[in-house]
């Protein structure tokens, strides 16, 4: 199984004329590989989160990235050894190589999903832990500073991303919401499915 730690909570927030935000950061742990997901554009926070866990840049094998945001992605290339899974299609990126990857590249219990809708190309992971199936949802479920965190899956996604569709963006909501035990949002507070309603509890 893999463990998976939120090492950044992503936040966004708001201003007159633009927004102070960068995604949730998390490392997976799995029998043989790190695996850092949305690295986000944070510089500082990042670098101290790694010191906290006692791993330098070099030390991660992997940088998921669940789409091209900004807010999500600049910070990847901090990890020079990394290979990267990346938004755009069904390849690896290994510095200026690409290859296309086998679905089980970063372990049998991480599974890549197409999770459209934010923008068309969105993925999201599922991991098995022992606390159950955590998904990784990048921007498919997310918040703004300061709101309840209730999850509706008609909520309009408030980036006004180009590309967004919002009938792609419901149903890997629903997706997302069926194949898991706990969320972790591209921005905001992991928490726990609740599977008999709508309303959901953070999980801390
Ligand atoms: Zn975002």
């Amino acid at each position: 199984m893999a463990t998976i730690k939120v090492l950044i909570e992503g936040y966004a927030k708001e201003l007159k004329n633009g927004w102070i935000a960068s995604s949730t950061t998390c490392i997976i742990t799995t029998e043989d590989k790190k695996i850092i997901t949305d690295p986000g554009c944070n510089r500082q926070k990042l670098l101290e989160a790694l010191r906290e866990e006692k791993l330098t840049t070099d030390d991660i094998d992997f940088v998921f990235l669940s789409h091209c945001h900004p807010d999500h992605i600049l910070l990847a290339g901090i990890f020079e050894k990394a290979k990267f899974v990346t938004f755009d299609s069904n390849l690896i990126y290994d510095k200026d190589s690409l290859t296309v990857f086998d679905k089980n590249v970063l372990g049998k219990d991480i599974k890549i999903i197409e999770t459209p809708g934010h923008v068309l190309e969105h993925l999201s992971l599922l991991i098995d832990t022992p606390q159950g199936n955590v998904a990784i949802a990048g921007d498919a479920i997310w918040w703004v500073d300061g709101e309840t965190q209730v999850v509706d899956i008609h909520k309009e996604d408030p980036s006004q991303a180009k590309g967004m569709n919002m009938e792609d963006l419901i149903e890997s909501r629903k997706k997302l919401l069926e194949i898991s035990d706990f969320i972790i949002p591209g921005h905001g507070k992991m928490f726990k499915v609740n599977k008999l309603g709508r309303q959901v509890q953070n999980s801390r």
